[in-house]
């Protein structure tokens, strides 16, 4: 009774992100009711292993009462302190001297937002200040890569390349430009990994003879792996040849690790995969477990002091009321104790299990690529492995894939081109992640 009571409220009064409004009504909501470990609990009593971790961000997993008692612990103490008349609150402050630790390189300054599209519209005003402030301001020109998603504000939305995105709202802006993804297993110069990074250097270099020379480029903007796009891995030594060729023609090289930071690939952040120290980095989901929102753009030093230096007494005018909130920085500094606890170690090793798992499954007919790194990986299913010919939408529409899951006892991302997600919790037992394959399988042989 509980739960239709709901759909029906839900139905009336709740507007979903990304959802088709008429089709969610005609759906009706999925109420889920608690979570344990890597598993939710649905409303009507069904649990299931959560294969995607939330909207991958609950990377701590479900239930962690560490991160409860923080929460409440602040909320006690301080539930609120502006960072406004330079004013602050213990935890923010030992939250970013933490991350500036964590983070590779000279990333020693550290913003808070809300989440990830705050944190990226964020770069884009600090990116702009930076190269104003060193006298440059021409150079205002900003590069991303087709498949990139970089959050849904109004200007992030022009950075993000996907068209549901853009639909209406007259972006992309005027300033914001693609180049092709290095998809590896789509793309036009074939698989070879040095083949690829020559065509994305090509590509890069060619766009900035089109927007006028490096000397209007401000920045370029990666996932180290891209996400919504549909778990693009791009080949070893892309991150790194694109690092330095954007150092090389004085253009500042932003890493979102939105998704990919706090242990989802491997390491705490990704960029450590190549060893790379972007100019600015974006965080957010697993850096609060998705507990509380928060994110935060970690900074390199010499962009701090430029920014700084060109301000002089005058405000830097951009800030949020909840930037740097003290709950949410507590949440964030338990999130770090459980990843440096052992979380990573375990992630780490449940991540070889899936990919292991998930590679099993290349035998299936309908798969045509299985791809990952860590605990962030996608199966891309095909009609043809030869021809890589995608799933027609009509034959097996994403949320026909994902209902079948669900009834199966999985969560996972279904996108509507025939790629699933997963990112599960970094505490995944072994159970869990032999449950996550098998029931893959399942909803794959449904979906011949
Ligand atoms: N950047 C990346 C790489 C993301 O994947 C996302 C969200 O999925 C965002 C930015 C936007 O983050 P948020 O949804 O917290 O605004």
């Amino acid at each position: 009774m509980l739960a239709n009571s709901l759909v029906e409220l839900d139905r009336a009064h709740l507007i979903h992100p990304v959802a088709s409004w008429r089709g969610h009504e005609a759906a009706g909501v999925r109420v889920l009711a608690s979570g344990k470990g890597a598993t939710v609990t649905d409303a009507t009593g069904r649990t299931l292993v959560d294969g995607f971790a939330g909207l991958w961000c609950v990377n701590a997993g479900y239930g962690q009462e560490t991160i409860v008692e923080a929460a409440a612990r602040q909320m006690r103490q301080l539930p609120y302190a502006t960072g406004y008349f330079s004013l602050g609150s213990e935890p923010a402050i030992r939250l970013a001297a933490r991350l500036a630790e964590l983070a590779p390189g000279d990333l020693d300054h550290v913003y808070f937002t809300l989440g990830g599209s705050d944190a990226v519209d964020s770069t884009v005003r600090f990116v702009r200040f930076y190269q104003q402030a060193r006298g440059k301001p021409e150079k205002d020109q900003f590069i991303s890569v087709a498949q990139g998603y970089h959050g849904s504000s109004t200007v992030g939305a022009g950075l993000t390349a996907l068209p549901a995105f853009h639909a209406g709202f007259g972006v992309p802006l005027d300033w914001q430009h693609k180049i092709p993804s290095h998809d590896v297993y789509r793309n036009p110069v074939g698989q070879d990994a040095s083949a690829i990074i020559a065509a994305s250097r090509d590509q890069f270099l060619a766009k900035i003879g089109e927007v006028g020379g490096a000397d209007r480029v401000a920045a370029f903007y990666v996932e180290p792996i891209q996400g919504s796009g549909g778990v693009l891995v791009p080949p070893a030594g892309w991150m790194a040849s694109m690092r330095q060729l954007c150092a090389d023609l004085d253009i500042l090289f932003v890493a979102d690790e939105v998704i990919t930071g706090f242990g989802r690939t491997g390491p705490m952040f990704a960029c450590a995969d190549e060893g790379i120290v972007p100019d600015l980095m974006t965080v957010a989901k697993g850096l609060t477990s998705g507990y509380v929102p928060m994110g935060a753009v970690l900074m390199s030093d010499r962009v701090y002091q430029v920014i700084a230096d060109g301000a002089g007494r005058a405000a830097v005018g951009h800030g949020y009321t909840y930037s740097a909130h003290p709950v949410s920085a507590a949440v964030a500094m338990a999130v770090l104790d459980l990843y440096e606890g052992g979380l990573l170690d375990n992630g780490r090793l449940m991540g070889e299990r899936l990919l292991t798992g998930l590679r099993g499954l290349a035998d299936h007919p309908l798969v045509g690529d299985v791809r990952g790194r860590g605990m962030l990986a996608a199966i891309e299913l095909v009609t043809d492995k030869i021809a890589r010919t995608p799933l027609p939408a009509a034959a097996a529409p994403a949320q026909r894939i994902f209902e079948r899951a669900w009834d199966n006892g999985l969560v996972i991302r279904a996108f509507p081109t025939g790629v699933l997600g997963y990112a599960p919790p970094l505490c995944c037992t072994a159970d869990d992640i032999d449950a996550i394959i098998e029931r893959t399988r399942k909803t794959l042989d449904q979906t011949l």
